[in-house]
């Protein structure tokens, strides 16, 4: 059996992004619709002879202790099965941290799938979700990835067809937002709108770029987009370059266009690094499996 394992580990943008309601726990209730792109981190794992977890990285101020997601993975996974063996992991991190994109999620599905081949535990991947959901409410997407709506906390998965592929220019501004904190000022009762999610659905199905993009929109950009008005001046640059559609993912920073000419997509890059809205720029595409 090899003792060493590298997996791309893609981080994603939402579609559509709705709350439905507050659950008593501190969750909430979703319905997003969700895809990778292909925008990864690389994950490698390495098979130690002794029980230890080490966790190291590319990226400066990432912790590498147990607060790390591929720590965690990891920690969980000897619980779990009683693996007396350890493990080494080296994050080379190219997702934007606390950006939206799921990279923390990513890394720790990487690392669930990548023990379950190296100490052969033979897992489905339902069995991994299953665990998964435990580290993050997100983690049960990035183990099958893909395009998906996902509702209940994300646990509820159902696999949709691939949209047409485009062009995606994403852009994360020098900004930290917290997850939390946009969850909690969203004033769920006072919204008058809410995300077509099921339109966005019918769209993807339809296999129509420009229906979906008519469609996309996240509730959570009525906090962060407030609060940062450089996510909306990244939008219209976007948007004025030729993108078809702007929106945030998750709960942001991080801005995508969706483009059909990559010269477009590529302008708007220019404008976006020379106005200085956002330093991590990325030309990127839709991840299909
Ligand atoms: P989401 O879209 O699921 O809200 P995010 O993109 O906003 O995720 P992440 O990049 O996953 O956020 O990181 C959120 C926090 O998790 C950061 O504060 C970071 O320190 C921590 N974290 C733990 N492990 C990792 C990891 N492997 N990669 C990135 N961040 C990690």
């Amino acid at each position: 059996m090899e003792d060493k394992i590298t997996l791309a580990a893609h981080g994603k943008i939402n579609l559509g992004l709705d709350v439905v309601r507050r659950l008593e726990n501190g969750y909430h209730e979703v319905r997003m619709v969700m895809q990778s792109v292909e925008l990864a981190d690389t994950v490698t794992l390495k098979r130690l002879p002794e029980d230890r977890i080490l966790v190291r990285t590319d990226r400066r101020g990432l912790p590498c202790n147990e607060k790390n997601l591929a720590f965690k993975a990891a920690g969980l996974m000897k619980e779990i099965y009683s693996l007396g063996d350890g493990v080494e992991i080296f994050l080379e991190k190219r997702i934007p941290i606390a950006a939206g994109m799921a990279g923390g999620s990513a890394d720790c599905a990487a690392v669930l799938k990548g023990m379950n081949i190296l100490f052969g535990l033979g897992l489905s991947l339902e069995e991994l979700q299953r665990e998964g959901v435990k580290l993050g409410a997100d983690v049960p997407y990035c183990l099958s990835g893909g395009c998906a709506l996902s509702e209940g906390i994300g646990e509820k998965l159902t696999v949709l067809k691939a949209p047409p592929s485009c062009v995606l220019l994403l852009a994360k501004p020098d900004i930290s937002v917290s997850t939390k904190y946009v969850y909690e000022n969203l004033k769920l009762k006072e919204l008058e709108h809410h995300p077509d999610i099921d339109g966005i659905v019918r769209s993807i199905e339809a296999g129509s770029l420009e229906g979906l993009c008519g469609k996309l929109e996240n509730v959570l950009e009525s906090v962060t987009g407030r609060e940062y008005p450089v996510i909306g001046e990244i939008e219209r640059e976007m948007e004025e370059a030729g993108a078809l559609r702007a929106i945030m993912s998750g709960s942001g920073p991080t801005v995508f266009g969706i483009f059909r000419e990559r010269e477009a997509a590529k302008r708007a890059m220019k404008g976006i690094r020379e106005k200085n809205l956002a330093k991590e720029v990325f030309l990127s595409g839709f991840q299909t499996y």
